[in-house]
């Protein structure tokens, strides 16, 4: 997967120093366009969430519920490998969205972030989610200058993926337990997933939630609206 984007870094264990090195100079030069973003999106009073999942846990379902309850302005960065299908449901909403593809690249950079920011260009105070590419792997490794992270993991997944994919959860600020609509059909120990994230995330947030029945949501607005920054300064 990694070896068309050059991200799989973070591996001790990869023997080619000239990988390494490819690997931190790709995030160095993201680091710093993330600060770049970070600052932009400060400056023009905005709030952004980076929104990370493997493909199919719901984080479409999610926005397209929470842009019609949360109120306010939104405005959405889609990204996906290929098709338009996502910011479709999403324009249906009527916030303001635009697709990312990135084609063989797993994962959201920074420059992606800041071409679709350019493209958007929303007004002070605007809510602006960025739904990464499905994947739990390299997007954790990728700032886009976002103010918060928050993994959608579902019941139908496993309550086993906090400690296969550590990196994910390690960098959230909050997990949002999809699907618990499903909890009794599948095999998934909610307490045991709550214990396996703060094994490697002791700070992180759990907010179960089903975004198809309503179950949850309100703890996630409430979240999003103690998270936002307090005075943005307007653009
Ligand atoms: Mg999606
Ligand atoms: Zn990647």
């Amino acid at each position: 997967m990694c070896g068309t984007c050059g991200c799989d870094s973070g591996a001790g264990e990869v023997e080619h120093s000239h990988t390494v090195t490819l690997e931190q100079d790709v995030l160095a030069k993201n680091d710093g366009l993330a600060g770049r973003n970070r600052d932009w999106l400060a400056h023009h009073g905005l709030f952004a969430v980076n929104l990370m999942s493997s493909p199919g846990a719901g984080k479409t379902t999610l926005l397209e519920r929470t842009i019609t309850e949360l109120g306010g302005p939104v405005a959405v960065i889609e990204g996906d490998q290929e098709t338009v299908l996502d910011a479709d449901r999403i324009k249906a909403t009527g916030a303001a969205v635009t697709q990312v593809n990135t084609g063989a690249g797993c994962h959201l950079d920074a420059s992606m972030v800041a071409r679709a920011l350019d493209t958007l260009h929303p007004a002070a105070g605007t809510t602006v989610f960025i739904e990464n590419v499905g994947n739990l792997v390299c997007p954790a490794l990728f700032d886009l200058g976002e103010h918060t992270r928050a993994v959608v993991a579902s019941v139908t997944e496993g309550a086993d993926k906090p400690l296969k994919y550590p990196h994910m959860f390690t960098t959230a600020d909050v997990v949002l337990l999809n699907k618990i609509d499903l909890l009794s059909y599948v095999d998934f120990e909610l307490a045991a997933f709550e214990r396996d994230v703060h094994v490697v995330n002791p700070a992180a947030r759990v907010l179960p939630l089903s975004a198809t029945r309503g179950d949850g949501l309100a703890d996630w607005y409430s979240w999003l609206s103690a998270s936002r920054p307090r005075q943005p300064v307007p653009g």
